[in-house]
C-alpha cells in the first residue's frame, strides 16, 4: 500500500527558499504555483503532493494532519502556540527579525521610561503582549492583518510589532526599529502521529532537508568569512 505525504507550504519566500530543501529530499514539484490556482500540486514522487495556503495557516493544516508535514516562520509558530506539533528543524530559511517601530520622531525610550500606556498595532499580538509583559509595560495591542507600517502615519498606533529584513519598508515610511524582539526563520513543523505512523516516510525527508539546510549554512558562513577576508 502507498502512502501518500502531503507536504503544506505557503507561496512566495517560502515556497522558493523550501524548493531547494525539497529538491535535495528528491522532492520536485510538478508545477509553478505562481502560473497555476491549484491548491493541490503533483510531485515527481507519486506519493508526495504540496498543499498550498496561508502562511498562517500552515500550522493548523499540519496540527490536524491535514498535512503531514509543513513549514512555518517561528512568528507564525509562536502565535499558533505549536499544540500537535513536532519541530525537528531550524531550516534557517526565511530569515528576518521581529522588531518594534516607531515614527522617527517619536522618542519610545523617553515613553517606556515615563510608563506611558502606548498603543501598539500588529499582526502578532501573541508575540507583542508576552514582550510587553516581560518589559513590564502597559500597552493597548490593535490586531491587524497587514501593512502594519501604515498605523503609526495614520495615528492608529505609536509603535508597531512587525517582521523586519533589510528595512527599507521602515525607512520609505519614515519609521525607525527601536526594539529587537527575536530573530525569525522558518521551521520543519511534522504532525506527531505522521511522525509515528508514516516513520519510514518522514524520517529520511527530515534527514534530508537537515542536511540540505546545514550545508547550506555552512556555505553562508564561508562566503560571510571570505567578504570579511575581502574587507
Ligand atoms: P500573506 O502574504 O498571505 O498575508 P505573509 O505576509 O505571512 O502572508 P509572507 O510575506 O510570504 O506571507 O511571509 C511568510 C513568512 O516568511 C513569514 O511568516 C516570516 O516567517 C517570513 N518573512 C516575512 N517577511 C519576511 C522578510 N521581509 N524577510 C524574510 N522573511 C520574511
Ligand atoms: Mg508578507
Amino acid at each position: 500500500m502507498m502512502t501518500t505525504l502531503t507536504i503544506a507550504l505557503s507561496k512566495g519566500r517560502i515556497f522558493d527558499e523550501t524548493l531547494p530543501l525539497l529538491a535535495a529530499a528528491g522532492v520536485v514539484p510538478a508545477e509553478d504555483p505562481e502560473r497555476s490556482r491549484k491548491l493541490i500540486l503533483g510531485t515527481n514522487r507519486a506519493d508526495t503532493r504540496i498543499v498550498l495556503v496561508r502562511a498562517t495557516d500552515v500550522p493548523t493544516y499540519v496540527q490536524y494532519g491535514a498535512a503531514d508535514l509543513g513549514i512555518a516562520g517561528k512568528d507564525v509558530l509562536a502565535e499558533h502556540g505549536g499544540e500537535g506539533l513536532y519541530q525537528p528543524l531550524d531550516l534557517g530559511i526565511a530569515r528576518c527579525r521581529m522588531m518594534v517601530a516607531v515614527r522617527a520622531g517619536f522618542d519610545y525610550d523617553a515613553a517606556v521610561r515615563r510608563g506611558a500606556r502606548i498603543k501598539v498595532a500588529t499582526k502578532y499580538v501573541g508575540t507583542a503582549r508576552e514582550h510587553f509583559a516581560s518589559k513590564g509595560m502597559h500597552v493597548d495591542l490593535i490586531k491587524l492583518y497587514g501593512s502594519m507600517e501604515l498605523a503609526p502615519l495614520v495615528g492608529l498606533a505609536d509603535a508597531i510589532v512587525d517582521l523586519v529584513s533589510t528595512g527599507s519598508t521602515l525607512k520609505a515610511n519614515d519609521l525607525v526599529a527601536v526594539e529587537h524582539i527575536a530573530d525569525i526563520s522558518a521551521r520543519l513543523v511534522v504532525n506527531q502521529a505522521a511522525l509515528k505512523l508514516k516513520h519510514e516516510r518522514v524520517q529520511p525527508l527530515i534527514e534530508a532537508f537537515g542536511r540540505a539546510s546545514r550545508a547550506d549554512a555552512a556555505t553562508q558562513a564561508s562566503q560571510a568569512g571570505k567578504r570579511r577576508a575581502r574587507s
